[in-house]
């Protein structure tokens, strides 16, 4: 092709602007006011803050769950599915099962997606892959473990390789041993040892139901059966995933954990900018790899059989999980606890294909509603 198309300006829909991605996106936008613009900004309940960033970013569109009153200039939209009018990249990172509306909001506008939405992929991964293929639009992770498989398969979601490893910090419970696992607390679970994120998100890596979780966005981002899915313990997060390949060569991404790395890539790739300080592998010393301690933590192994299963089952498994993170926060449950709140849930449901966004929505519904009598009792709902 003759000739550079420069890309003066992104126009970014910021999706969950108050969470812990949203305000990392934030960062990269301050950064690069010539390359980045926000022409929509949306959270969930944090007014107050949504009202602070629309008066520094000046977006065109801005919408809140609660009510809010924009400042000039800055138009508040009723329905979700107006904010990606203007924009070049819809960045999906609100929290929990709303994201797959916006995402699938985003799809249908003909937008291309940064996904940092977890939910949109595991409860959706079906409707939105089908969405997404029928209207060409894009689908670009943000995570950091499927950014790094996405750098070393040269940017090509479809690009063949032999396995993917997504490498996990075992969280701040790695070493401890089942019985010990009973005990532990609240301030011990939000204590991650290199990353900084959410609460659910920090006792999600705790339980390591977050692996279970990556393993099946990977899934669908990649195309893999599970088979080729694997992982394994890195405590540093320095290799923040690999790709083998079939000559037995194998990529892998580095860096300091750094999330505005990947949020800034999904937005200029292939291109890249300064983002972060450059590696030093003399002071990092040494990389520690470990075997995936899968039988400590069952969380995850429901996750893959929730995977397997396919269907609804992925969004029973979610929403069984948020209702028991709640309860875990809350000081209602135990750790261990969380896993039986998940077991009882999918042993409860029966499969579903998944057909429709309310369909799973109404699964989601149904899934919290038991996994709060199976902790609260069968009064509540
Ligand atoms: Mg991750």
């Amino acid at each position: 092709m003759a000739g550079v198309i420069l890309k003066i300006m992104t126009n970014i829909a910021l999706i969950g602007c108050t969470g812990s991605i949203g305000r990392q996106a934030a960062d990269v936008v301050r950064r690069y006011p010539d390359r980045f613009r926000f022409t929509a900004l949306a959270c969930g309940k944090r007014a107050g803050e949504l009202i602070a960033l629309c008066r520094e970013f000046r977006p065109l569109l801005a919408y809140c769950e609660a009510p809010f009153d924009p400042p000039a200039g800055v138009k508040a939209v009723k329905d979700k599915t107006e904010l990606f009018a203007g924009c070049d990249v819809a960045l999906i990172a609100a929290g929990g099962f709303t994201g797959l509306a916006y995402t699938l909001a985003a799809i249908e506008a003909g937008k291309k997606i940064a996904l940092a939405n977890k939910e949109s992929l595991v409860c959706g991964g079906e409707l939105v892959m089908r969405a997404a293929k029928e209207k060409g639009v894009e689908i670009v992770p943000v995570d950091s473990e499927h950014s790094a498989i996405f750098q070393c398969l040269s940017y090509r979601c479809d690009a063949a390789f032999e396995k993917l490893v997504l490498t996990a910090s075992g969280g701040p419970f790695l070493h401890k041993s089942k019985e010990e696992l009973a005990h532990v607390t609240v301030r011990d679970a939000l204590h991650h040892p290199t990353w900084k994120m959410g609460p659910k998100i920090t006792v999600d890596s705790a339980t390591l139901l977050n692996k279970g979780f990556e393993v099946i966005e990977a899934k669908w981002l990649y195309g893999a059966p599970l088979e080729k899915i694997g992982t394994v313990v890195h405590p540093e997060s320095i290799v923040h995933s690999l790709v083998y390949f079939s000559d037995g060569a194998a990529l892998a991404q580095l860096g300091y954990p750094d999330m505005r790395v990947p949020i800034q890539l999904a937005l200029t790739y292939p291109e890249r900018l300064p983002c972060a300080p450059m590696l030093d592998l003399t002071q990092i010393g040494t990389l520690s790899f470990l075997p995936f301690p899968e039988d400590k933590f069952p969380c995850f192994t429901l996750a893959i059989d929730a995977a397997r299963a396919g269907g609804t089952m992925p969004a029973v498994l979610n929403a069984a999980g948020e209702i028991a993170v709640q309860a875990f926060l809350a000081g209602c449950i135990t750790f261990s606890a969380i896993a039986d709140t998940i077991q009882d849930a999918l042993g409860a449901f029966a499969r579903e294909n998944a057909e429709s966004y309310d369909q799973l929505a109404e699964t989601d519904a149904r899934a919290r509603a038991h996994a709060k009598a199976f902790i609260y009792g069968s009064s509540a709902s």
